[in-house]
């Protein structure tokens, strides 16, 4: 994805609706951008490891209805098997597929739950980095068909079978951030599962400052560092979402300690009547 592509991702995203999926589909308006998107991926080579992958062998149609895509589509057969799924939950609070002494540790969370479709093993750490920090951006759609499966499986369950409607946010990045950057992976995913699911994608948050790179801090420096870091951003769509006591899933690439997804939590519910959980590409 080149970057005029992403930031026209970005404008569909804006334009897209509160939640009118409760009573009628929506027309997918992301659906011409990512068509346009994958039929220049035409060729059969693996993404990640640039081996030449398999011809799909159903007729591939690009939105798939209820079943989640092959990623034949994308990748070769050995990189799509060495994916770390993770296929069963040992924590229900954070979505662990391992025992979890951080939640036992800090029981008190703003959010419900966090859910994640694979663990970020070393493996998926390399790929993260390919797209993120070596621009390998057509990537992203890879990583969000990726979270289809967990995403569908949550948005049926709140939905049809819990009557409740969803709303998908994102973390966001400080304005400098995204300017180094030029992209916000989180947004991107977001708007890549509200098109893929028929589900509203909403900015609900605003990063306040900077805060340094997480990862050179510790546990409690980061939890500090955290507090104050997101303002509620006073969307228009609000009123329509607040009709329908929205459970919020709010979107990120990696959930490590819980730190971001709790202190954005704790923003979305002291400023909406909601419940607010974690959907990330990995748990690490
Ligand atoms: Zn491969
Ligand atoms: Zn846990």
């Amino acid at each position: 994805m080149k970057h005029m592509e992403q930031k026209e991702l970005l404008k569909h995203l804006k334009h897209l609706n509160p939640p009118k999926h409760l009573e009628h589909r929506q027309e997918n308006k992301l659906e011409p951008f990512f068509s346009r998107l994958f039929s220049e991926q035409g060729e059969r080579i693996c993404l990640i490891c640039h081996g030449e992958r398999e011809r799909e062998p159903i007729e591939w149609k690009f939105w798939p209805g209820p079943k989640a895509p092959s990623l034949r589509r994308w990748l070769c057969t050995g990189c799509e098997q060495a994916i770390p799924w993770i296929r069963q939950i040992r924590c229900a609070r954070c979505g662990r597929g391992a025992a979890c002494p951080d939640c036992m540790r800090q029981p008190q969370r703003a959010f419900a739950w966090n859910r994640s479709a694979v663990h970020y093993d070393p493996l998926m750490r390399e790929w993260l980095a390919q797209y993120k920090f070596r621009g390998r951006e057509r990537l992203l759609p890879l990583f969000a068909e990726m979270m289809i499966p967990v995403t569908r499986t949550i948005a049926d369950e709140l939905i049809t079978a819990r009557g409740r409607s969803v709303v998908l946010t994102y973390i966001p990045l400080s304005r400098e951030r995204q300017a180094e950057r030029g992209f916000n992976q989180s947004e991107l995913l977001a708007a890549y599962l509200g098109g893929a699911l028929d589900l509203p994608v909403c900015s609900l948050l605003h990063r306040r400052h900077h805060t340094e790179k997480q990862s050179y801090k510790n546990r409690r420096s980061r939890l500090h560092a955290l507090h104050g870091a997101f303002s509620f951003a006073q969307a228009n769509e609000l009123r329509v979402i607040q009709d329908h006591r929205p459970f919020v899933l709010i979107v990120d690439d990696v959930y490590t300690t819980g730190s971001t997804l709790d202190e954005a939590s704790r923003v979305i519910r002291g400023n909406m009547a909601c419940d607010a959980a974690g959907l990330t590409w990995a748990r690490a």
